[in-house]
């Protein structure tokens, strides 16, 4: 297992990269901490893929180092690393049986061939295949192609890190949460330090201890994930995180009070005379409507989500939501919305602004 350092990493896919937006990965430094499982969280094109393959050793980056615990390996290729890797679509031998698929990894690193045939079928039953070890891959649905995929990367005990690029994509919805909880087991079992790239929120707060939020080439939060959902340190994450995610309000604010549209919104903390592009970010369920208290909202629909409903509302022109519990009455009196004080955080130009105590 490693620890994996990024030192001023950043990534071009241009020879001559001019400015940031050249750049697929802006530059990081982080320290991933060995053992634990992370999950790469972000939309499509933020780079996710570009920073696993780096990580793996497939893309050499642009600028900067990875070290593994203290040693750079930069310029090794992904079998020294070690490394683990699944991709989004399957990568099997064709003219190979299961097994074989399977064994392939321990067999070319000289594995003892009773530990072999020991670990094939325990790595057979986890990806719910052993009564097929013996087909050709050939043949095989892409759903079953994956979870050999899948097998073959979990099968070594000995890899410093196990990877996985959106690997449940093509399987079948309830696989996948079996194949998710396999994975997650495997993790307590062994301890590998793991990075598993979704663009799927559930998927990456079932799966991981930590996980990293990436936007536009960047990570912009590192956390676990109440970490994310409480304290989101840039819009995007409280947008991204969350169904549906943190409302996002244009504000003005100076010392314990935000002006929204004219109208004070008390803060528990206090703020210097914020100056910048200048938003406060409120959860849904952190916000009660009233029948005058607050600042006016014109309700626009209700919908019903088990437990819960969400109210569709409109603040001074834009969407908002709201979060009420299922046996809450909802009544046409309802026109004004007031905020729990305490979960309000304060932004400028995206970043999270934590004040001091008021
Ligand atoms: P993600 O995995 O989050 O969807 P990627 O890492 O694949 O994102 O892509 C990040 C950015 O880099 C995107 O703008 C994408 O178009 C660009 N990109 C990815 N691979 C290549 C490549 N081989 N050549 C040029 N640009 C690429
Ligand atoms: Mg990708």
């Amino acid at each position: 297992m490693a620890k994996i350092t990024l030192d001023n990493l950043a990534h071009s896919y241009f020879s001559n990269p001019k400015s940031d937006i050249d750049f697929a990965l802006k530059e990081m430094d982080h320290v991933w901490a060995d053992g634990e499982a992370y999950a790469l969280l972000g939309a499509s094109g933020c780079g996710k893929s570009t920073l696993l393959n780096i990580i793996s050793g497939l893309l050499h980056p642009s600028q900067g180092r990875i070290l593994f615990d203290d040693k750079d390996v930069t310029q090794s290729t992904t079998a020294d690393r070690n490394i683990a890797q699944v991709f989004q679509f399957p990568v099997v031998y064709d003219t190979m049986t299961v097994r074989a698929n399977l064994e392939f990894p321990l067999k070319n690193r000289g594995a003892d061939p009773k530990y072999i045939m020991q670990r094939v079928q325990q790595i057979g039953a986890m990806i719910g295949m052993e009564s097929e070890l013996d087909k050709r891959a050939r043949g095989l649905t892409a759903d079953a192609k994956q979870k050999i995929s899948l097998g073959r990367g979990m099968v070594r005990e000995d890899v410093n890190a196990l990877l996985f690029d959106e690997p449940l994509t093509v399987i079948d919805p309830h696989m996948k949460w079996e194949l998710r909880t396999q994975l997650k087991s495997l993790h307590h079992e062994f301890g590998h330090t793991m990075i598993y790239v979704t663009h799927d929120q559930t998927e990456a707060l079932t799966f991981a201890d930590k996980v990293v939020v990436m936007y536009d080439g960047r990570v912009v939060q590192i956390g676990t994930p109440n970490e994310l959902y409480d304290r989101p340190q840039h819009t995007f994450v409280g947008y991204f995180i969350g169904s549906p995610g943190m409302n996002v309000i244009t504000a003005q604010v100076a010392g314990n009070t935000a002006i929204v549209h004219g109208l004070k919104v008390p803060l528990s903390q206090a703020y210097d005379n914020l100056g910048g592009k200048v938003e406060i970010g409120v959860r849904p369920e952190a916000i009660t409507l009233t029948e005058g208290k607050g600042l006016p909202v014109k309700i626009r629909r209700v919908e019903d989500v088990g437990r819960h409903k969400i109210i569709r509302a409109e603040l001074f022109g834009n969407e908002i939501n709201i979060l009420a519990h299922e046996d809450q009455p909802i009544s046409t009196e309802m026109s004004h919305v007031t905020f729990d004080k305490d979960c309000i955080n304060v932004y400028v130009n995206d970043w999270l602004n934590c004040g001091v105590p008021a």
